[in-house]
């Protein structure tokens, strides 16, 4: 059987006083892609230095490969870094940068070249071997990034925000470049990212993490359509329902609004309403605002709430009255 392509066994770091990762386990299988999400502080850079060597854990192990590195320094873990800066070589070519990984492995020029060459066919970088990192865009530069990890031929890449110095444009483009790109690798990959959509549209698996902790983790899709708790769900954009005075809508975990066709949106606060309610769910689109009349949002309390939406915007509710 293939080892996964990292282990990670109830690690633990502070600083000071800052639990920064506190029991974290998580397994990235050989080949796949995992997201680690969580807002700014919670840890997640922690993790990945811990993992990349970078920095030392209190408890817990490291595997990579099925081999233990604990107490390995970076250069010995084989594991492929890209950083949220790329951190390229200004002075060497594009075949330098992506070449310097293998070169310091120990590979023979022609061999880290031939490595380099590979991994930027790999990105669709082929033609661009010869130019400086200064006359790249910003999507170039991090497809070069990545082809230099790419190019260690690690059984892991760790990714530190690897879209966000891009414009939203390019971002989305990336995205799906990215998962495609994954796929051809074939490494393992872990994710670090503070942004849903790049988990939701990168990752075969989330592990959602608040305060040094993982609080959910499980196949992207399932993550975002049950959150495990209030919290995960406001993270991600899901519901709330904003009171009216007085009560009857009772909306519970378990109920759903239903998008347009689309799977069923959970809506996870709950708040007693008698005159109206404003419930937020989540769509891919981005947030969406519903305003709903006593007798719509005691329609949620025990069923579901048919909508049309076409990008993001409500057509219809079901009387065909716009909402709001
Ligand atoms: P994230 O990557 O999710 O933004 P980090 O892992 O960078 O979070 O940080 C987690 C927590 O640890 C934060 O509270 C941060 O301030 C703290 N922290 C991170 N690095 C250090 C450090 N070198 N010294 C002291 N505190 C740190």
């Amino acid at each position: 059987m293939t080892s996964p392509a990292l282990s990670l066994h109830h690690l633990s770091k502070r600083y000071g006083p800052t639990r920064a990762a506190e029991d974290v386990s998580l397994t990235v299988g050989a080949g796949e892609t995992v997201a680690l999400l969580g807002p700014s502080g919670c840890g997640k850079s922690t993790v990945l230095r811990c993992v990349a060597g970078l920095e030392r854990p209190d408890a817990g192990r490291v595997e990579v490969g099925g081999r233990d590195v604990t107490g390995l320094p970076p250069e010995a873990r084989h594991v492929g870094l890209v950083f949220q800066d790329y951190a390229l070589f200004p002075h060497l070519t594009v075949l330098g940068n992506v070449a310097y990984g293998p070169r310091m492995r120990g590979a023979g020029r022609r061999e880290a070249e031939a490595r380099a060459r590979e991994a930027l066919a790999l990105v669709g970088l082929e033609a661009l071997a010869g130019r400086k990192p200064a006359q790249l865009s910003g999507g170039q530069a991090q497809r070069v990034a990545l082809a230099r990890a790419v190019a260690t031929h690690s059984p892991l890449l760790l990714l530190d925000e690897p879209l966000s110095n891009l414009d939203e444009q390019l971002r989305a483009r990336l995205r799906s470049d990215l998962r495609g790109l994954f796929g051809r690798v074939g490494a393992g990959v872990l994710l670090v990212t503070h942004d849903q959509r790049e988990a939701l549209a990168l990752a075969a698996r989330v592990a959602v993490m608040r305060a040094g902790r993982l609080v959910q983790v499980g196949p992207a899709a399932e993550v975002f359509a049950r959150p495990a708790t209030a919290w995960v769900a406001a993270f991600l954009g899901h519901a709330n329902v904003l009171p009216g005075p007085g009560g009857v809508a009772r909306l519970v975990p378990e109920d759903a609004v239903r998008l347009g066709e689309g799977d069923p949106c959970p809506v996870t606060a709950h708040q007693p309403t008698d005159t109206g309610a404003e419930v937020t769910v989540a769509h891919p689109l981005g947030p969406l605002t519903l305003h709903l009349s006593a007798r719509e949002a005691a329609g949620i309390g025990g069923g579901r709430l048919r909508l049309s939406v076409h990008e993001g915007r409500v057509l219809t509710l079901p009387d065909d009255r716009e909402p709001g």
